[in-house]
């Protein structure tokens, strides 16, 4: 049998998928466009370009990108293994040497025996199974052959995304359940606003600090999906028609209508997030921080992932991939990375490995492909993005954004206190990974 598996994108991703292939026995073929051609914010001639921040964020196994992390080391991660040896003083962060990092991923694929084949892919190879690990920057003439197989209506450009809360960190007695005019479910979690408060909220909002965006990401916004702090600019009133509308949504603790209401939405099946309806924003994380918990309801509320609008090619993972990242109507092809709606260098990475590592087992016939458990954070996150979370297998969520890891996407043990709660999601992510690698990877 032939154990070949192509894969496309010398990124986070890619690497790890052909490391993955490569080291498990298989032959790794892997495309990458640099340096003949690049995307306006790769700038080096080696894989796995950290194209912003050094920064793979934290290392403590208590914070969920160090759970993430404890896990990938557990699955023999090609990245946070390099990353280790390439790290610079950071406190508790675990930050690298950009170059050398990247140039010691290019050496370490090298040595396993990876080949790499520099030049743009333009159409999905047909034979043997590929990983497509084109990131957040795909080329276009690539863009436009995954749009022939998948459909223009599930590849997105652009990420509109609106802050992600813990719903524990809500107050709930300031704020009450109701959909508008009481249609359907009360499903929606409002935060009401006096005059008062609106009006302080818009004159800071108007004046915060935002995110100065690169060349390449100045596009103009769509109407459906304005920044809420362009709405604002509009003027004073023009939230009170928009996201923060509050006809229909009487508060049961005045018996009247509010001057105005920000909604929450349940994000997963669980409903330990909150998505903020309309809110998605170019504010600064900290400004996001100062601002929202101006809210009524939020004062002390605790982001699972901030807002942002950014330049990011992404498929619509729900509707299209089962949780192994296979595309339902084509299982040859596999997804990885960015462009799957993982968010992050370190989730780019892990979707990689797990890519790679199924995409081998299909290629040697040594199917079925494999997911680690729910418990973990890798395998709940895994199941968000295919949509596995919300009940139907590649069932389709609608209105899909990217997600990174955090707690909200663990199943939550039934214990008050946070810190123990925690911790308790920690051993069991843990305890579950380990055995997992142990009886299915050993
Ligand atoms: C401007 C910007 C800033 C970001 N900043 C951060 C940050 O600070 N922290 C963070 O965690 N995440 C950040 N991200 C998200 C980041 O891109 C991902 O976390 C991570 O790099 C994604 O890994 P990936 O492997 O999916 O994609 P990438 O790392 O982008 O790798 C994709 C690779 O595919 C190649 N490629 C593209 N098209 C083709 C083709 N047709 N043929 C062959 N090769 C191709 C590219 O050259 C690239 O090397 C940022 C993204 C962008 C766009």
């Amino acid at each position: 049998m032939d154990r070949r598996v192509t894969i496309i994108g010398g990124g986070l991703a890619g690497a790890e998928a052909a490391f993955q292939v490569a080291t498990r026995g298989g032959h790794a073929v892997l495309y990458e466009m640099k340096p003949g051609a690049r995307s306006q914010a790769h700038t080096l001639d080696t894989l796995a370009e950290l194209v912003c921040s050094n920064s793979l964020k934290s290392n403590d196994v208590g914070t969920a990108s160090g759970l993430l992390k404890a896990e990938m080391r557990c699955l023999n991660s090609l990245v946070l293994d390099i990353a280790q040896k390439t790290s610079v003083p950071a406190g508790g962060t675990l930050a690298v040497d950009r170059e050398a990092f990247s140039i010691a991923v290019t050496e370490r694929l090298n040595e396993v025996g990876v080949e790499v084949i520099r030049e743009e892919v333009t159409v999905i190879p047909d034979g043997n199974p590929v990983v497509i690990a084109t990131g957040p920057l795909t080329s276009d003439a690539f863009a436009a052959s995954i749009h022939e197989h998948i459909g223009t209506e599930n590849l997105y450009f652009f990420d509109a995304v609106a802050p992600i809360v813990y719903a524990e960190s809500i107050d709930k007695e300031k704020t009450y359940m109701a959909s508008r005019y009481d249609k359907g479910p009360a499903d929606y979690l409002n935060c009401p606003m006096n005059t008062e408060q609106y009006e302080s909220f818009v004159s800071e909002l108007v004046r915060a600090e935002g995110v100065i965006p690169r060349g390449f990401e100045d596009t103009p916004y769509f109407e459906g999906c304005m920044p809420v702090e362009a709405i604002a600019e509009r003027g004073p009133d023009t939230l009170m028609f928009g996201p923060m509308r509050p006809v229909g949504l009487v508060d049961p603790h005045t018996g009247r209508r509010p001057h105005a209401v920000v909604q929450l939405r349940r994000e997963n099946s669980e409903g330990t997030l909150y998505n903020m309806v309309g809110f998605q924003t170019r504010l600064k994380f900290s400004e996001q921080k100062r601002l929202f918990s101006m809210i009524p309801g939020l004062e002390n509320v605790e982001f699972a992932r901030y807002g942002k609008l950014h330049r990011n090619t992404y498929i619509d993972s729900p509707r299209l991939l089962t949780k192994f990242q296979r595309l339902s109507s084509e299982p040859r092809i596999f997804f990885a990375g960015q462009i799957t709606g993982v968010e992050g260098y370190m989730e780019s990475s892990l979707s990689g490995l797990l890519a790679g590592i199924n995409a081998l087992r299909v290629a040697s016939g040594t199917a079925p492909c494999l997911v680690p458990p729910p418990e973990s954070m890798s395998g709940a996150l895994m199941r968000y993005i295919s949509g596995e979370d919300a009940g139907a297998e590649g069932g389709g969520k609608r209105g899909f954004q990217p997600m990174n890891s955090n707690f909200g996407l663990l199943s939550s043990p039934d214990i008050r206190n946070k810190k123990e709660r925690r911790a308790k999601q920690v051993a069991l992510a843990l305890e579950a990974i380990e055995g997992w690698v142990n009886e299915t990877l050993a």
